[in-house]
Parts: C-alpha cells; structure tokens; sequence
C-alpha cells in the first residue's frame, strides 16, 4: 500500500484526487496540506470516502506532514506553492506527482537538473493528465506526416482566461516538430481576405491555425483536422469532468518508482 499526500487538497482537483486515492486499491490517503483549509478534516469536502481518509485533518504546510510519512505527494495548487513542493519532496526522498500549470520552463528546466537520475525523490510534471489527450497528442504526432495540411480546434468552458490552450499549443509544437522531421513545409494560407478579424484563427507553432471556441456547458474537448487530396482525419477527445484527469495520476503514481529523474508529460507513465 503506497503512502500518498495530497497538496491542494482543499481546491477542486485536490478534492478530486483525495477521492480518487481513497478508491484505488494500492494506494492509502495519509496526509493532505492546504493553508486555505488548514484544521478541517477531508470528509467534510469529500463526501463518501472510507473513515481513514475522512479523519486525515489539513494541515497548513508541508512541513506538518512529517508524521504522515508520505511516500509521494501528488500537488494540484499554484505555481509557487508547487515549485516549494517540488523542493521539499527532494529534500525529504518523496515522490512527487504535479499537474499544476503554469510553472515557466526555465523553472522546469531547474527542476530537471535537481531531480538527479540517481536521486531517491522521482517527480512526473503534466500540464494534462486526460489519457485521452496525452493519446490525441501522440496520434496527430504519428499523423502529421501523412497529411497537406492541418488545423487544431479547442474547446473549453467559458470562464477559461487563456487562448489557445496549453494543450494545443503543446500539440501545435509537436505536430509541426514531426512534419519538420519528415520534410514538410508549412502549408500557405490561401486567405487573402479575412473578411472578419480572426475568422482563420490564431497562427501557431508551424504556422498550424489554432481556433478556440469558448461555450457554457463545455469542459475541455480538442481536435485536430488533418486534409490530404480527396481525405481528411479527424482526431478528438473530450474531457468531461475533473475525473477524466484521475486515472492519469493513478498511473503516474503506480509507475514512479520505475521513473527516475523528473519526467515531463505522461507519454512514458504510458509507454507511448
Ligand atoms: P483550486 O484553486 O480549486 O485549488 C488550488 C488549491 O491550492 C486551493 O485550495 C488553495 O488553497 C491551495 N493552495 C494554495 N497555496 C497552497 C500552498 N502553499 N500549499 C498547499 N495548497 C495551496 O484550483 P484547481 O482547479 O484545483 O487547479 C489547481 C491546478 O491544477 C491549476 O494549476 C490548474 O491549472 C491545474 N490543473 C491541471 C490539470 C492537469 O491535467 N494537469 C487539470 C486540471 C487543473
């Protein structure tokens, strides 16, 4: 039984990942950090989780989860408080699963010379723990160089701040990489009259058009067009809610210890 702590444990993916540790089999809930909720206990935010979870009580700072023993952390918070999560699991030999967005890549990139191959603490770092995205990302990789063109189009609910997603622009790069690796130019535009601003969208990474659609009722959802002569691919997946992104982290934390260093993405917590 692996020993987890939650940090962010009162926000909504915290919550999220409490019950979701609750219910995996090989793995035990056995401290949760959050100072915005520090001295409540997990049952009052988690309804329906067995009587160990729901007694863990919050605690302001890391540093108060000694007695828990924690063999991994996972974090869901801001990028502040997760770059000292990272410090502090490397200090006290804990593993560390992060799905907080945000944290700049030249932070990352200190991160990764820190978490020595060697090192007794691994991390995995996910801007998108949704399996279906991590796949539609490696998809439209594999696609990109059997295709003329292609467009992304990404869909979120309406209080997102930013466009185009993270993922997209993530998924842009890595399509424009791989047609680059395979001799493809980007594809010219033929537009020459945008009759409305913005109608071809927003130009990315290899000059992919990236459109964002911004609706009440939706959740997270991408798709990416691929067009050849006389065809096309179409490749699409939808988040629905946050448990979309719960058995990501379980994976990250069944495959850690396999994991030295610090890995970015779920592409090797999947073996893709
Ligand atoms: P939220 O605001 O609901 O929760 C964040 C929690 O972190 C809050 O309860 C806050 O009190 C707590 N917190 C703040 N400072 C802290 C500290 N020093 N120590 C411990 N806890 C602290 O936000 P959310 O919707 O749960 O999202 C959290 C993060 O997860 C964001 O960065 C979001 O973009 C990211 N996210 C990632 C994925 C993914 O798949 N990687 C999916 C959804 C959300």
């Amino acid at each position: 039984m692996r020993r987890v702590a939650v940090n962010g444990a009162g926000g909504r993916m915290g919550a999220t990942v409490v019950a979701a540790i609750d219910a995996a089999p090989h793995f035990s809930l056995v401290g949760a950090v959050d100072p915005a909720h520090a001295g409540r206990r997990l049952g009052e935010f988690v309804p329906g989780v067995d009587e160990g979870t729901a007694g863990v009580t919050i605690v302001a700072s890391l540093d108060e989860l000694a007695s828990a023993a924690p063999e991994a952390l996972v974090d869901f918070t801001r990028p502040g408080p997760a770059l000292t999560a990272f410090r502090w699991c490397l200090a006290h030999e804990v593993h560390i699963v992060s799905g907080t967005t945000g944290i700049g890549r030249a932070e990352i990139e200190e991160l990764q010379g820190e978490f020595s191959r060697d090192g007794a603490s691994h991390g995995v770092i996910a801007a998108n723990f949704a399996i279906s995205a991590v796949l539609l990302v490696r998809l439209a990789e594999i696609a990109a160089a059997h295709f003329d063109g292609v467009e992304i189009i990404e869909l979120h609910h309406d209080n997102k701040r930013d466009a185009p997603s993270g993922t997209a622009l993530e998924t842009a790069r890595r399509i424009a990489a791989a047609r680059a690796a395979a001799g493809r130019e980007p594809r010219a535009d033929p537009t020459t009259e945008e009759v409305v601003a913005g109608a071809r969208g927003g130009v990315g990474p290899g000059e992919i058009h990236l459109h964002s659609v911004r609706l009440p009722g939706l959740v997270a959802h991408e798709e990416v067009i691929f067009g050849a002569a006389g065809q096309s691919l179409t490749l699409r997946q939808d988040s629905y809610d946050r448990s979309s992104f719960m058995p990501g982290v379980l994976a990250a934390l069944a495959r850690i210890e396999e994991l030295p260093g610090l890995t970015i993405g779920l592409d090797a917590v999947l073996g893709l």
